[in-house]
């Protein structure tokens, strides 16, 4: 999602056959996913009416769900996010208790009338065609209790009729958002909520993130013939439509039915406006690329957006893996920019690089959200701050900006600062502040990949990807899983790293305590002030102009023999003995001529969010 540009001006803040063609050397096809890991099919197959003049929607949808738990399910809940789009809901409550609401939501829901608001209102259930009366709907969760429990490994269809009133645009969802765009179908069926190894996942909707059970979304979109329409998937008769999918171009008059079809993806989303351009660019061995926008001032950023977007897939798809979809579509509508699969919804009417940014951000969520399934509520530091990170580095590599990591860790820094700073484990719509929430999701997420990056070492991080890439896609990966992964590349335990980094308000604080000429050459004591405790980089410049790497590993890392090529050649001196995390400082000799050393650095390359940065330089006379 796009947010907070308030934040920080140096750092951007946002908030997405020939498959088997896209896979490269390296992809393998083995998967390391642990044997007990399970998660739910669903298969979506919808068919929905939009009436453009009374902005409602009338809708049918039959859910099959194959239960792959190891558990009997007596019951289902579902989010009806419309219902958030009423004078006290929580998300109205809530907006409306944190000291710093989000603009685009402030007490604008207090104020909607009965014809502005959002509804969805549950007509009918069954299940396999048998009528269930019982089910209860509290704001935006409907339980549901079975008529027959599904036992593990049975299959069962639950059909719902559904009626709903689409809201004025207020946030990523409704109706005529403010540059024009008629109907932006965001949250906007009802959507089975996740059961997972932690049960039911019921957030209420307040706001904030999401997580969905990877499926296939077979929908019928039923609109008037002029509207145009984007959607998540593929259009199964572009022949019928016209309007860009195909050479056709059709009358318009009456009501025509568009077909789409999305695979393993976890939501579905969707936009009509009758005034879209439509056109495509072919990302070379890659996606399809669709743009729709308003033919107005935006126009020449639109076309100038185009050749980075498709430099933007191929090196997304270099880095992180390949983008396992048919297609992309970004799509002018929504509140700023939201990512959904196969698509996003983004504002245009700012600058070009603000257009380049947000569409950036939001397609690289596809990554970070679409195939990696995170639950954005439990973890948005890796939903929201891997995709600024990635986002950051495409910039850099791509546009040439600044390289991100000294502004990543000078921001981290900010959030380090704050009083009572919440952890980064701490649920996303339970931040007490949307500052917290910001600046913990977004730069807490990308800080922890340049702390991970040290700890592993640069050499490491493509593969550590292509892993991840290879035993959690289209699965919803947990904190535990990804660290798991960076432990086998590695080669090393993680787990307290894991922990003070997310679990923890612990910081880092090291410095060179003394430096004195010793019988060996020179001696050198390093102090850890900290609470947060780490391996050690450092470097030591000499007078000649040459320069000698230490790593000083932590004791807990469990390194033995398995020090990476790059972290044998960061230690261009013997293999230095591991630094126990309990002791605060770690003394050593080395065979150097004190006079010969001009000066002595901690973490040379900035890596570190080190509270105090004053003693971390020893400058010799
Ligand atoms: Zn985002």
């Amino acid at each position: 999602m796009f947010c907070h540009p308030s934040l920080s001006s140096s750092i951007h803040w946002f908030c997405g056959l020939f498959f088997l063609l896209l896979q490269p050397v390296g992809y393998s096809a083995v998967q390391n996913t642990p044997p007990s890991y399970w998660q739910l099919h669903v298969h979506y197959s919808m068919s929905v009416m939009l009436d453009t003049a009374n902005h409602h929607l009338t809708g049918s949808q039959t859910l099959t769900i194959k239960n792959t738990s190891p558990d009997t399910l007596n019951e289902l809940y579902y989010h009806l996010y419309y219902n958030a789009f009423q004078p006290g809901s929580a998300m109205d409550v809530r907006s409306r208790s944190l000291p710093d609401p989000d603009r685009r939501v402030g007490s604008r829901i207090q104020k909607l009338s009965p014809d502005q608001i959002g509804y969805q209102r549950i007509v009918a259930v069954s299940q396999d065609r048998n009528p269930i009366a019982s089910f209860s709907i509290s704001g935006t969760v409907m339980h549901l209790p079975l008529k027959k429990p599904i036992l593990p490994g049975q299959e069962t269809s639950i059909e719902l009729q559904f009626q709903a009133q689409i809201p004025v645009q207020i946030r990523r969802t409704g109706r005529h958002n403010a540059e024009g765009i008629d109907f932006s179908m965001t949250q906007w069926y009802p959507k089975l909520a996740v059961y997972d190894a932690n049960g039911w996942n019921t957030d209420p909707y307040v706001a904030r993130e999401f997580y969905g059970n990877f499926g296939t979304f077979e929908v019928n979109l039923k609109v008037p013939q002029n509207q145009v329409v984007a959607a998540t998937g593929i259009l199964l008769n572009p022949e019928e439509v016209g309007h860009g999918y195909s050479a056709l171009s059709k009358p318009a008059k009456g009501w025509l039915t568009w077909k789409f079809k999305a695979e393993n993806v976890h939501d579905f989303a969707w936009a009509a406006d009758p005034d879209y351009k439509h056109d495509t660019l072919r990302v070379p061995k890659g996606p399809l690329l669709r743009f729709f926008y308003q033919s107005d001032s935006t126009l020449a950023n639109w076309q100038a957006l185009k050749p980075y977007c498709q430099q933007l897939f191929e090196r997304m798809s270099a880095t992180f893996g390949p983008y396992p979809y048919p297609v992309f579509s970004f799509v002018q509508g929504g509140d700023g920019g939201m990512e959904y699969p196969m698509l996003t919804l983004i504002t245009a009417r700012g600058n070009l690089d603000g257009l380049i940014s947000v569409s950036f951000h939001e397609a690289i969520h596809n990554w970070f959200y679409g195939l990696w399934g995170f639950d954005e509520g439990k973890y948005p530091w890796m939903d929201e701050g891997f995709t600024q990170y990635a986002t950051d580095y495409m910039l850099h590599q791509i546009r040439k900006e600044e390289h991100p990591r000294k502004s990543i860790i000078a921001t981290y820094k900010m959030l380090l600062a704050m009083p009572n700073r919440q952890p980064l484990s701490t649920h996303a719509d339970w931040y007490s502040t949307n500052r917290a929430y910001g600046l913990s999701s977004y730069i807490g997420g990308a800080a922890f990949l340049e702390h991970l990056t040290y700890v592993l070492g640069e050499e490491r991080m493509p593969q550590f990807w292509r892993n991840f890439y290879r035993d959690w896609k289209f699965k919803h990966p947990n904190p535990e899983n990804l660290i798991r992964t960076a432990e086998k590349v590695g080669g090393m335990e993680l787990d307290w790293f894991y922990r003070e980094f997310i679990l923890s308000t612990h910081t880092i604080d090291y410095a060179i305590d003394s430096v004195w000429k010793s019988k060996e050459g020179i001696a050198i004591r390093l102090a850890n002030s900290g609470s947060f405790p780490m391996p050690i980089r450092l470097r030591i410049d000499l007078k000649n102009g040459n320069a000698q790497n230490i790593l000083i590993p932590l004791d807990v890392q469990r390194l033995h023999s398995n020090l990476s090529a790059e972290q044998k050649t960061l230690s261009t001196i013997a293999p230095m003995s591991p630094w126990p995390w309990v002791e605060s400082t770690y003394t050593f000799e080395l065979p150097i001529g004190f006079q010969n050393v001009q000066s002595i650095t901690i973490d040379p390359d900035g890596y570190l969010a080190d509270i105090d940065l004053e003693n971390n330089v020893k400058i010799l006379p």
